[in-house]
């Protein structure tokens, strides 16, 4: 049985999408679970009201085409998310709108409705023992994680394994960053998260993704796949793979390593498709490994010292671009901090209180925060030079 399946699809067109993401879900063992009635949440990427050529959300076509297939199987499906901000109605209306989802009621599915949250207590959980989520999923007999490749100004990745923490309702997700302070301890929470939901199946929408910064600002790069697995983390490695990131440079895929929930290395998955087909050696990366390098936990003193230096030298920030700020104070409110204030008209950072969460980067609705990594971190890490903005694709 194949862990991964990566197949090609070079563009949003409905038959080619959806026969992809057919070959791509029966090539990891089809919907094992899914008959006449079963219910099916999927759990679609939504951070932000954003168009679909922007990247930033799983592309109708695929939300849709899984629809579809599932709705052939007599499959009661609801899709849903929970991005940052508020939780409710008209907030989510307006997102199922622009990112083109109500095609996915063409195929009989629902759009989740229900704003209600449940509490989670997970024993086995090495972090996250207890954590509240959003309540559509309790109705559900089986989870989908539909997400998008995409990178993270924290996390390094969006793709499988980060998805799922749209499960944490909007409102509360600042709370999180206070609980999970370091990287590491967040990695931690989103692996338990994973595990506590289990998703029958992950499906990630690659055909295109983003690249700079993301996961909302960045810009959009063609990659042409879809990827399937019914282990997010397996997924995560490929995809990774695929957009030149290694295992130790992502927060969560580190986690699920040293968890044993997947290999460090693609040539351990057993992989269906030709993926080496879909990489991209200059593809525009936000690189967390210096921050995981040096975490100034050693009972060693000196090591300690050279680890806060490292960290204030090497470690990413975010940067406010003057000129694109509107003033919203958008990235005020979400700030778990309360780092940010808006003075002259344009958000302020305070460097002393700022935990690096990248909310700010994340939620900003013009782009305007950036992740920003000094020279010297730029050099060790090999000197990568931007490549230039690659233009709005389909
Ligand atoms: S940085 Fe972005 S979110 Fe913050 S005030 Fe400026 S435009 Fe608004
Ligand atoms: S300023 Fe931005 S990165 Fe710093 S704590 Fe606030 S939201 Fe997080």
């Amino acid at each position: 049985m194949y862990e991964v399946s990566v197949i090609g699809c070079d563009n949003y067109e409905y038959e080619k999408v959806k026969s992809a993401v057919l070959e791509a879900i029966e090539s990891v063992g089809g919907f094992e679970n899914i008959k006449t009635g079963t219910k099916v949440a999927i759990k679609a990427n939504l951070v932000a009201s954003a168009a679909p050529d922007t990247a930033t959300t799983t592309h109708p076509a695929v939300l849709a085409s899984l629809c579809d297939i599932l709705a052939e199987r007599g499959a009661e499906v609801v899709v849903g998310d929970s991005p940052g901000g508020l939780y409710n109605g008209p907030f989510l209306e307006k997102i199922y709108k622009t990112s083109g989802v109500y095609e996915c009621e063409k195929y009989g599915a629902k759009l989740n409705r229900d704003f209600s949250e449940s509490k989670a207590l997970f024993e086995e959980a090495k972090v996250a023992k207890t954590f509240t989520y959003t309540g559509y999923l309790d109705n559900a007999d089986v989870i989908i994680n539909a997400c998008k490749l995409k990178t993270h100004g924290m996390m390094g990745l969006s793709c499988a394994a980060k998805n799922m923490f749209g499960a944490i309702p909007g409102t509360m997700k600042p709370e999180y960053h206070f609980r999970y302070p370091s990287y590491e301890a967040f990695a931690d929470m989103l692996v338990d998260i994973d595990e506590y939901f289990k998703p029958e199946l992950s499906i990630c929408d690659a055909v295109v993704g983003m690249e700079g910064n993301g996961p909302t600002a960045g810009n959009p790069r063609k990659i042409g796949c879809i990827l399937a697995s019914k282990n997010p983390h397996k997924l995560d490695i490929v995809a990774a793979t695929i957009i030149g990131l290694s295992y130790d440079s992502v927060p969560t895929l580190a986690s699920a390593v040293a968890r044993g929930l997947t290999p460090a290395k693609i040539e351990e998955i057993n992989v269906f498709g030709e993926y080496k087909k879909y990489q991209i050696s200059d593809y525009d990366n936000i690189a967390v490994k210096r921050s995981l390098l040096f975490k100034g936990t050693s009972d060693n003193v000196i090591k300690n010292i050279f680890g806060s230096i490292a960290k204030a030298v090497l470690n990413s920030r975010p940067k406010l671009k003057k000129k694109l700020c509107i003033g919203c104070n958008k990235c005020g409110r979400i700030c778990p901090a309360k780092a940010i204030v808006i003075k002259n008209g344009k958000a302020e950072i305070d460097r002393t209180l700022c935990i690096r969460c990248f909310c700010c980067q994340e939620f900003c609705p013009v782009g305007a925060m950036k992740v920003h990594r000094t020279w010297l971190a730029r050099m060790l890490e090999g000197g990568k030079s931007k490549r230039k903005k690659s233009k709005k694709l389909l």
